[in-house]
């Protein structure tokens, strides 16, 4: 049945999707917007990670260098003994100071406020070149921060949303599932509307559409959705 509609009604149901969530979850937040590098950072050391032991290494960070310059120039060994708690610590420190070794060397300093001046695709595709940079972070660089550019936030929540409503195959990845669901995305949207969206299927994902079993009987999609109209 979802195979069938048509691109408007694919934006006419996201945009009735996220209603739905809004009025089943309410609105999530207000977060902390961070500066752009701050987001790229917190993005590298936060893969697979829970967000308490992120955000903890993150402080971490901070409290030990002061600024990101002073991450950029510290040895690999110090950076991994500031993240060791995140998972894949030892890819993660050497990723981090390459990738804002890159920055400086493109822009002459540590900074990514030329890409507020880019279109969101050339800005994600310049922040995928940097060293463990994929989709879900150079999306968050863009629209977390305060670069607030309309690139839509996918991770392994949102993505299983999108697989078990049929917006996207059962293996299709997060850069494949960002580049078919963008343009389904609600014209008009700002970039706020992304950052809420991606809040609202995520929480659905986190505590209903959960990973193993989704608990469909509670779930506000249940009438729209290819897996719960099945199962
Ligand atoms: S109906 Fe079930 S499978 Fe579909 S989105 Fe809701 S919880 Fe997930």
């Amino acid at each position: 049945m979802q195979l069938l509609l048509n691109l408007d009604d694919r934006m006419r149901e996201l945009a009735d999707i996220h209603q739905r969530l809004e009025q089943h979850f309410g609105r999530q937040g207000p977060y902390r917007e961070l500066d752009p590098i701050s987001q790229l950072v917190m993005g590298l050391i936060g893969g697979k990670t829970r967000g308490d032991v992120s955000l903890s290494a993150f402080e971490a960070l901070v409290a030990r260098f002061g600024h990101w310059e002073a991450v950029r120039d510290a040895h690999v060994a110090e950076i991994y003994e500031v993240i060791r708690g995140v998972t894949f610590a030892e890819l993660k420190a050497p990723r981090l100071k390459a990738s804002l070794l890159a920055v400086t060397r493109t822009y002459g300093a540590l900074t990514l406020s030329p890409l507020e001046d880019m279109a969101v695709e050339d800005a994600l595709a310049w922040l995928e070149r940097l060293p463990g940079v994929g989709r879900k972070v150079a999306a968050a660089t863009l629209n977390l921060s305060t670069l607030r550019k309309a690139a839509l936030v996918i991770d392994s929540h949102h993505l299983r949303v999108l697989q078990r409503l049929g917006y996207v195959g059962s293996r299709t990845g997060i850069a494949q599932a960002y580049d078919l669901v963008m343009p389904l995305m609600p014209q008009g949207w700002t970039a706020m509307d992304f950052d809420y969206h991606h809040q609202f299927m995520k929480v659905l994902g986190q505590d209903i559409c959960r990973n193993g079993s989704p608990i469909c009987e509670r779930c506000p999609l249940r009438d729209i959705c290819a897996t719960g109209l099945r199962d």
